[in-house]
């Protein structure tokens, strides 16, 4: 009878599937608007590879201070709905966890802006500046397809200045329904300062046609961060700069109407508010 009794208890200890890795998945929030961020944060022991799969994208998480993080870009024209997060952490013995997570995604109506430039700004004509044009936008493809190492730690705002045109705002330009606003503008007056929204490398600090003097850092893991309309940098490629390091002075070089900073965030190729992903990882920091 005892015998039996051992036997049962060690057949359902064997059967019972036992947990691999400890620790707990995470959103830091379970709605997210289109454009945002989500972050999904692994907390306890760090694992030794950790992947989820979002929205047909497979996304790595990295060993961070309290386990593990991954940032998901919720890309702009996102219909609202539930998009199921599925995924798997693997321990230091290669025990797999997968898991399943519901993330809902809600549409943020944004303003719409109508703007008169002159024609040549719009719809540039000139071969010359059309050729600048597809060059400048195929080098920076190949700079955000790119993925470093992480180098991201603290986030901060860039500048302290007040927004001025959101992420995502609906332009009309001339009266013709143009790409949305591609970053976050801050009415910054000219010359100043411009801190690094976190620690990077520089990967281009030059002239471009559309954004004037333009500085990206390359923050690791498919993050990017652009400063436009610099009226100067010092800063060089290949340079690291930290957290709040300066990367220029604010401008209107470009194509610009005034003095302002344009930011605008790449993560994993995907344009995302500048503003929501500080939000997000500064909320998870507290
Ligand atoms: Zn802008």
């Amino acid at each position: 009878m005892l015998r039996n009794g051992l036997f049962s208890l060690s057949l359902l200890l064997l059967l019972l599937p036992l947990p691999a890795v400890c620790g707990e998945l995470s959103l830091a929030s379970l709605e997210v608007v289109n454009g945002g961020t989500a972050v999904l944060r692994w907390t306890g022991t760090t694992p030794s590879f950790g992947v989820v799969r979002f929205n047909e994208q497979v996304v790595y998480l990295y060993p961070d201070r309290a386990g593990a993080i991954a940032l998901l870009p919720i890309p702009l024209d996102l219909p609202a709905g539930h998009y199921p997060l599925q995924g798997a952490i693997v321990n230091e013995r290669g025990e797999t966890t997968p898991f399943s997570l519901d993330l809902a995604v809600t549409h943020l109506e944004r303003p719409q802006e109508r703007l008169t430039l002159p024609e040549e700004m719009v719809t540039p004509r000139d071969p010359a500046v059309l050729a600048r044009i597809s060059r400048e936008r195929a080098q920076l493809d190949e700079l955000f397809g790119q993925r470093g190492l992480r180098l991201w730690d603290d986030f901060i705002r860039p500048v302290s200045e007040r927004i001025s045109s959101v992420f995502g705002k609906r332009r009309i330009l001339n009266g013709q329904p143009r790409a949305p606003h591609s970053g976050t503008d801050f009415r910054s007056p000219a010359g100043t300062p411009i801190h690094a929204m976190s620690t990077g490398r520089v990967v281009l600090n030059d002239d471009l046609f559309y954004t004037g003097r333009t500085v990206i850092l390359d923050h690791g893991e498919g993050l990017f961060s652009l400063y436009a309309h610099l009226s100067s940098s010092q800063v060089k490629a290949g340079e690291l700069i930290d957290s709040g390091g300066v990367v220029g002075k604010v401008g209107s070089s470009g194509r610009s109407t005034g003095p302002h900073l344009h930011l605008t965030v790449r993560l994993l190729g995907v344009r995302v508010d500048p503003v929501l992903l500080l939000e997000a990882l500064q909320a998870q920091d507290s």
